[in-house]
C-alpha cells in the first residue's frame, strides 16, 4: 500500500476499483454472498506430491525437488528450461514467456514445489508453463477450487476474494424446517447424512480430499443438489411473486356481446377454426374478460393458425370499444399481417366508421402523421406495425390489448415499453406468439409467471412436407425439380445462408445463386420464369414490392436470405430449398420449412449441405440435419434443439443473461425443480419473508428480469 493510500482522508473518499474489483464486478460478483454462491467449476489436488516415477501421461501432478538446469535457450524459440529432479526422475519445465523472478526462484539448488500436466516426451517429462513455488510449506488439507472467471480476473485472486466472501457472507438457512425436510427427502430420497447450507457450501468451495472428486465435478453431490435446489427455488419464488403482482394490476374487461365482431368475423372466414383453434381462442377470450392484464404465450407450429387466433382476440377488444395493437419483429411480416387483417377485419369494422392503422420505421413522414392522428383519436382500432408502434411518441386513444408475433424475437425492453402505454395506471393485455414451441421443462422453469395456450393441431388438408438432406453436388438434380415445379405452376423459395463473418458475402451469396437459377430456368427460347431476389441490404420499398410478386404468383423463384424465415404465407410455394443448411440452427431450419406445405399440393424442402475442406460435417450440423429429416413436429424439434443448444440461446432475448440458471440442469434435475415449485408455493404462502429474505439473496438486483 502506498503512503497516499494511508492517508486519512482516504476512507472518507471512495477508492477507485481496481481491475480486479472490476472484474469482479462484471461477473455479478459485488456482494459477500454472490462470492459464496459463485461456485468450482472444478477442483485441482495439491494436498498431495506425487513422485515423478509415479507419475502416468497427462496427470496433473505437484512435484517436489531441486534444480539442477535453469538456462534461457533462443532457438527455435526464445524460451527458459528449467530442469527439476526429485530423487526419482527428472522432469524439464518450459516457459515461453517469463519473468526475471522466475530464474531467480527457478534457480539452481534451489528446492521447488511445481504443479501441471506431466508429458512424458523425448527428453523425459516435460511441462509447460507450471504453476510453481518454494519448496517446502503446509499442503493445503483441502482440494484447491477452480472457479468460471474472465481474462481479467487471475484465478488466485478470485479464489482469495470467494473464500473472504464465504468467511462473511450470511449463509444460514432461509428454508422453514419442514421446507428443509422436504428438500433432505428430494436430494437423498432421505438416505445420507443432512446438511446444512453452510455446510453444502463448504463442501463445494473447500472439499476434503477424501470427497468423492467426480460427484463433485458432475454436480450429482449432495452438496451440488441442495445448492441446485435453492437456486430453482429462487427462480420459482421470483416468478410467482412476479406472477402475483401482476395479479393485482388493472386492464380492462374485455367481453363481446352476442353477434358482436367476432362472431362477424367467424362468419367471414373461408374456413372453420379447428378445434385446437377453438380451444386456446376460448382460452383467450376468458381471459380478455378478467380486469387483470392477460399475460399469455400462444404457441403453436409454424403454419398452425396463429394469425386468426390472433384476429379474434383483436376483434373482441375492438368490439369492446378498445384498441388492439399487433405487432410483428420484421417489416415483411408486418406488411403481411397488415394485409391479411385489413381483409379480414376492415368489413366488419365498416359499420363502426373505425380502420386498421399500419406503423413501420420506413414509413414516409406524412404517412406516419395521418397514421399517429388516427392511433391518438382512436379511429383506428387495430394498428398493425413494427416495434414502431412502441416508440414513445405513438400515442393511443385507449389500447386495450397489444399481440406481438414471433415473440422470442422481442426484448425485455420492448416488452416493458409497450405495458406504458395505456394510461390511468392500466395495462393493457398482453398476447405473444411464438412457433417455437417451448419444451415443457423449460416452460415450467423460466416461464413460470406466464400462461401458455398451445395449438397442437394442424389445419386441415395439409400434405406432410417430405425433407431431403442432400450433398451439394447433387445441386444439379435440385434444380432439374424446381423446373418440374414451376411446369406444375408451383412457387418456389431457395434460401442461402446468413454469413455471419461478413454481410457481402452473404449477398454475393445470393446475389450468385440468383444469377445461376436465373439462366438455368430460362433457356433461350422458352417462356419466362421470373427469379426474384430478396436480402436485407434491400430499402423496404424495393422489398414490399419483390414481396408481392411472389405472393401474387407473377415470380416463380424467389431467392433470399433469411429475410423470409418468419410467418411469410404463400399457400401455392411448394418446394423449399435451403442452400448450405448445415449453417443453419435447428428452430430457424423449422421456421423457414414451414414456409411450404402450407397449401394442398404435396411440398419438399431439400437441405443442401456442403462439407468442410476435410469432407465432414461438424457433429451438431449433422445432428441437426437428422433431426429435420425425421420429424416435422415442431414440439420435436423444440425438444431436440433444447439438447443441441441448451437453455441459453433457447429462450433468447427473454433471459439476457441474468436470470439464466447458472448451476441446475434442467435434464438431470427435474426432481430437484418439482420440489422447487411445490416449494415456492408454500414458502410464499407462509413464509413471506423467507422467500424474499431467499430471492434476495439468490438474485439481488437482477428480480426484474423476471418480471418481463
Ligand atoms: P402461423 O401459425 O404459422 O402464424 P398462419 O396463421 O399464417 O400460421 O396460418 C397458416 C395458413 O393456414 C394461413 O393461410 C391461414 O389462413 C390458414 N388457416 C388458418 N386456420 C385455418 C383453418 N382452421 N382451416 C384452414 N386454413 C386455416
Ligand atoms: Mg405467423
Amino acid at each position: 500500500m502506498s503512503e497516499a493510500d494511508r492517508a486519512p482522508t482516504a476512507s472518507a473518499v471512495p477508492k477507485p476499483l481496481s481491475a480486479a474489483q472490476k472484474a469482479l464486478r462484471k461477473l455479478g460478483l459485488s456482494r459477500d454472498i454472490d462470492l459464496a454462491l459463485h461456485l468450482p467449476l472444478r477442483y485441482e489436488d495439491e494436498t498431495r506430491i506425487t513422485p515423478l516415477k509415479a507419475c502416468r501421461e497427462g496427470q496433473l501432478a505437484q512435484i517436489e525437488g531441486v534444480v539442477t538446469r535453469c538456462e534461457v535457450q533462443l532457438r527455435p524459440r526464445r524460451q527458459l528450461l528449467v530442469t527439476v529432479d526429485d530423487g526419482t526422475d527428472t522432469c524439464q519445465l518450459r516457459f515461453f514467456t517469463f519473468y526475471p523472478a522466475y530464474q531467480k526462484t527457478l534457480a539452481e539448488g534451489e528446492r521447488v514445489r511445481v504443479r501441471g500436466e506431466v508429458r512424458g516426451g523425448f527428453l523425459g517429462w516435460t511441462m509447460v508453463h507450471p504453476t510453481f513455488g518454494r519448496a517446502g510449506g503446509e499442503l493445503p488439507e483441502a482440494l484447491t477450487p477452480v472457479y468460471p472467471t474472465s481474462a481479467q480476473l487471475p484465478q488466485a485472486y478470485l479464489r482469495k476474494a470467494v473464500a473472504s466472501g464465504l468467511r462473511r457472507a450470511d449463509v444460514s438457512e432461509t428454508l422453514p424446517a419442514p421446507l428443509l425436510d422436504s428438500l433432505h427427502a428430494a436430494v437423498a430420497q432421505g438416505q445420507g447424512p443432512r446438511m446444512t447450507l453452510a455446510q453444502a457450501l463448504r463442501c463445494l468451495h473447500q472439499p476434503s480430499p477424501d470427497t468423492a472428486l467426480e460427484a463433485l465435478e458432475d454436480r450429482s453431490h449432495p452438496a451440488w443438489q441442495r445448492l441446485k435446489a435453492e437456486e430453482l427455488l429462487a427462480q420459482q419464488l421470483s416468478q410467482l411473486t412476479a406472477k402475483r403482482e401482476r395479479e393485482r394490476l388493472v386492464a380492462p374487461s374485455l367481453r363481446s356481446e352476442v353477434g358482436g365482431l367476432p362472431e362477424h368475423l367467424l362468419a367471414r372466414l373461408p374456413f372453420a377454426l379447428t378445434t385446437a383453434q377453438q380451444r386456446v381462442s376460448r382460452e383467450i377470450t376468458g381471459d380478455l374478460a378478467r380486469a387483470v392484464p392477460m399475460n399469455r404465450l400462444l404457441q403453436g407450429d409454424v403454419g398452425s393458425g396463429k394469425t386468426v387466433v390472433a384476429a379474434l382476440a383483436a376483434a373482441v377488444a375492438m368490439g369492446a370499444g378498445w384498441q388492439c395493437a399487433l405487432m410483428a419483429p420484421t417489416e415483411i411480416l408486418a406488411a403481411q399481417h397488415f394485409a391479411k387483417l385489413v381483409q379480414w377485419i376492415e368489413p366488419i369494422l365498416l359499420p363502426t366508421g373505425r380502420c386498421v392503422a399500419w406503423l413501420t420505421g420506413s414509413q414516409k413522414k406524412k404517412e406516419r402523421q395521418a397514421m399517429l392522428a388516427l392511433i391518438a383519436s382512436g379511429q383506428a382500432a387495430l394498428v398493425v406495425g413494427t416495434h414502431a408502434v412502441i416508440q414513445a411518441h405513438v400515442e393511443f386513444q385507449r389500447l386495450g390489448l397489444a399481440i406481438i408475433d414471433e415473440q422470442h424475437r422481442f426484448g425485455v425492453a420492448q416488452r416493458l415499453a409497450l405495458r406504458s402505454k395505456l394510461r390511468d395506471g392500466g395495462e393493457p393485455h398482453l398476447l405473444m406468439m411464438s412457433a417455437t414451441p417451448i419444451p415443457r421443462t423449460l416452460a415450467m422453469t423460466y416461464l413460470a409467471d406466464l400462461d401458455v395456450s398451445t395449438i397442437d393441431e394442424l389445419p386441415p388438408g395439409r400434405t406432410p412436407i417430405m425433407t431431403k438432406v442432400l450433398a451439394e453436388v447433387r445441386r444439379p438434380e435440385v434444380i432439374e425439380r424446381i423446373r418440374t415445379q414451376l411446369q406444375e405452376g408451383r412457387q418456389v423459395y431457395w434460401v442461402c445462408p446468413l454469413i455471419e463473418e461478413s454481410e457481402a458475402l452473404d449477398l454475393s451469396n445470393a446475389t450468385a445463386t440468383h444469377a445461376e437459377l436465373s439462366t438455368a430456368l430460362n433457356p433461350p427460347g422458352a417462356p419466362t420464369v421470373a427469379v426474384g431476389l430478396l436480402h436485407s441490404r434491400m430499402g423496404s420499398a424495393d422489398k414490399q414490392a419483390v414481396m408481392t410478386e411472389f405472393v401474387q404468383g407473377r415470380m416463380g423463384v424467389l431467392v433470399s436470405t433469411t429475410v423470409i424465415e418468419v410467418g411469410v404465407d404463400v399457400p401455392n410455394a411448394s418446394l423449399m430449398v435451403i442452400e448450405h443448411a448445415e449453417r443453419f440452427g435447428l428452430s430457424q431450419l423449422h421456421q423457414l420449412r414451414g414456409r411450404v406445405g402450407r397449401g394442398a399440393a404435396a411440398s419438399a424442402c431439400v437441405l443442401l449441405y456442403s462439407p468442410n475442406e476435410s469432407g465432414r460435417l461438424s457433429e451438431t450440423a449433422r445432428q441437426r440435419l437428422k433431426a429435420m429429416a425425421e420429424t416435422t413436429d415442431g414440439f420435436d424439434i423444440a425438444r431436440r434443439d433444447l439438447d443441441i443448444r441448451g437453455p441459453g440461446e433457447f429462450l433468447g432475448a427473454r433471459q439476457s443473461g441474468a436470470a439464466l440458471l447458472r448451476f441446475a440442469d434442467l435434464s438431470t434435475d427435474t426432481h430437484l425443480l418439482a420440489w422447487a415449485r411445490e416449494a415456492a408455493r408454500t414458502m410464499l404462502e407462509h413464509h413471506p419473508q423467507a422467500a424474499q429474505r431467499h430471492i434476495a439473496r439468490w438474485l439481488g438486483e437482477k428480480t426484474d428480469y423476471f418480471k418481463a
